[in-house]
C-alpha cells in the first residue's frame, strides 16, 4: 500500500487523510499540537469551553452540507445565527446573512470527530527531508509550510502572505451587551472601522450556554504590534469592547496570537500538487477564494481525491 504523510491535523489536513484512506491509500497525519483542530481552536476557560480561533463556519457545498448535518443529528454542530451587528461611527445596525453554524463542545470538537478513525501522531516536523513516504501533503498556511520544504519546487506556489490576529476572551459576572444590538439580542458584531478590534463574537450564545464570555478578534494592525507580547495587545482591545458594548472590567481574560491567522490577496486553486524528487501537496484555506473553514475543508478533500488517483 502507498504511504503519504498528512502534516498538520487541522480540518483540511484531516479532510485530506480521510479521503486517501477512502482512495485505498494509507494516510498518517502528524500535528505539533496537543489535539487535532489547528485554528478551530477552543480552550477550557472558566470551567467550559471557548472558541479562540475560528467563530463559526458557514455552509454551501452540498458534500460540506453533509458533513454538517452529519454532526448536527450527532448534537456535535448547532445552528447559531444568521444575524449580527454591524458597530461603527457611533451606529448599530442589524446585518443578515448565512446561517452561522458553532459546536456546543466548540469547533475543535468537529475536527475531533473527523480524526477519530485516523492515525493522528503528535510530532513536530522540521523538513521534508525528516518524513518516510510516498508523497506528503502539507496542510497548513504558506509560512509554516515554506518552512519545510527547502528548495522543494512546492516553494514556488507557497507564495501566499498571511496576516495575524490576537484573540482577547473575557468573561463577566453578568451578561449586560443585549443592548448593543439592535435586535435586543446580541450574538456577534464586525466592528468598522476601528484601529484595535475588527470583531466580537458572544461565545455563550455561539455554544448555547449563553455564558457571559465574549471573544473580541484584533485588527491585523494592532496584532502586529503585539507578535512578541500578545499580552500587550490586551488593554487597547479590551477598550474598544466596553467602549462599543457599554460594560464594565470583565472578572478575567485570557489571550491568544494567531500569527498567521488568515491570507491576503486571492488564490483560486483548491490545491497543489508538485513533483520533485517526490510529490508534496499543499491544501489548507489559503487554497480556495475565501479563507474560511469550508474551504478548507474542499481543500483537502480535493488534494486527497487528486493524490489517491495519482497513487493508485
Ligand atoms: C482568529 C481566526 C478567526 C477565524 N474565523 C473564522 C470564521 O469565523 N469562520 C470560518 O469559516 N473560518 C474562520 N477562520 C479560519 C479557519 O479557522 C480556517 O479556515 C481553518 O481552521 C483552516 O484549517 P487548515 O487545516 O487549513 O489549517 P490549520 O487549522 O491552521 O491547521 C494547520 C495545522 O498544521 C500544524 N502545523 C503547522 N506547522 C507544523 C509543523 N512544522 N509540524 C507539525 N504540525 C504543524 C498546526 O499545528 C495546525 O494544527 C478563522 C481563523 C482565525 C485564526
Amino acid at each position: 500500500m502507498r504511504r503519504v504523510v498528512v502534516v498538520g491535523a487541522g480540518l483540511s489536513g484531516v479532510a485530506c487523510a480521510r479521503e486517501l484512506r477512502a482512495g485505498g491509500v494509507d494516510a498518517v497525519v502528524l500535528d505539533r499540537g496537543r489535539v487535532p483542530g489547528g485554528r478551530m481552536a477552543a480552550r477550557t476557560l472558566w470551567d467550559r469551553r471557548v472558541d479562540l480561533g475560528a467563530s463559526y463556519l458557514t455552509v454551501s457545498d452540498p458534500g460540506f452540507a453533509a458533513v454538517v448535518d452529519d454532526w448536527a443529528a450527532r448534537g456535535l454542530a448547532r445552528e447559531w445565527t444568521d444575524t449580527f451587528t454591524a458597530l461603527g461611527d457611533g451606529r448599530a445596525d442589524s446585518k443578515d446573512g448565512p446561517v452561522r453554524w458553532g459546536a456546543p463542545r466548540g469547533l475543535r470538537s468537529l475536527v475531533e470527530d473527523l480524526a477519530a478513525d485516523l492515525t493522528v501522531e503528535r510530532r513536530e516536523v522540521g523538513s521534508l527531508d525528516e518524513l518516510e513516504a510516498d508523497a506528503v501533503v502539507l496542510a497548513m498556511p504558506d509560512p509554516q509550510a515554506r518552512r519545510l520544504v527547502g528548495d522543494h519546487p512546492v516553494a514556488d506556489v507557497l507564495d501566499r502572505a498571511w496576516e495575524p490576529v490576537i484573540a482577547v476572551a473575557a468573561w463577566w459576572a453578568d451578561r449586560t451587551w443585549d443592548g448593543a444590538s439592535p435586535t435586543g439580542r446580541f450574538d456577534g458584531a464586525f466592528v468598522n472601522d476601528d484601529p484595535d478590534v475588527a470583531w466580537i463574537a458572544d461565545d455563550g450564545r455561539r455554544r448555547g450556554d449563553d455564558a457571559p464570555v465574549l471573544v473580541a478578534h484584533s485588527t491585523p494592525g494592532r496584532a502586529a504590534r503585539h507578535l512578541d507580547d500578545p499580552a500587550g495587545a490586551v488593554p487597547a482591545v479590551l477598550d474598544a469592547v466596553r467602549r462599543l458594548l457599554d460594560v464594565g472590567e470583565p472578572e478575567d481574560v485570557h489571550v491568544h496570537r494567531w500569527t498567521f491567522a488568515r491570507p491576503t490577496g486571492r488564490r483560486e486553486e483548491s490545491y497543489a500538487l508538485v513533483e520533485g524528487d517526490r510529490l508534496v501537496g499543499a491544501c489548507g484555506d489559503g487554497w480556495g477564494e475565501t479563507p474560511k473553514v469550508e474551504t478548507a475543508w474542499l481543500s483537502g478533500v480535493r488534494l486527497g481525491r487528486a493524490l489517491a488517483d495519482r497513487l493508485r
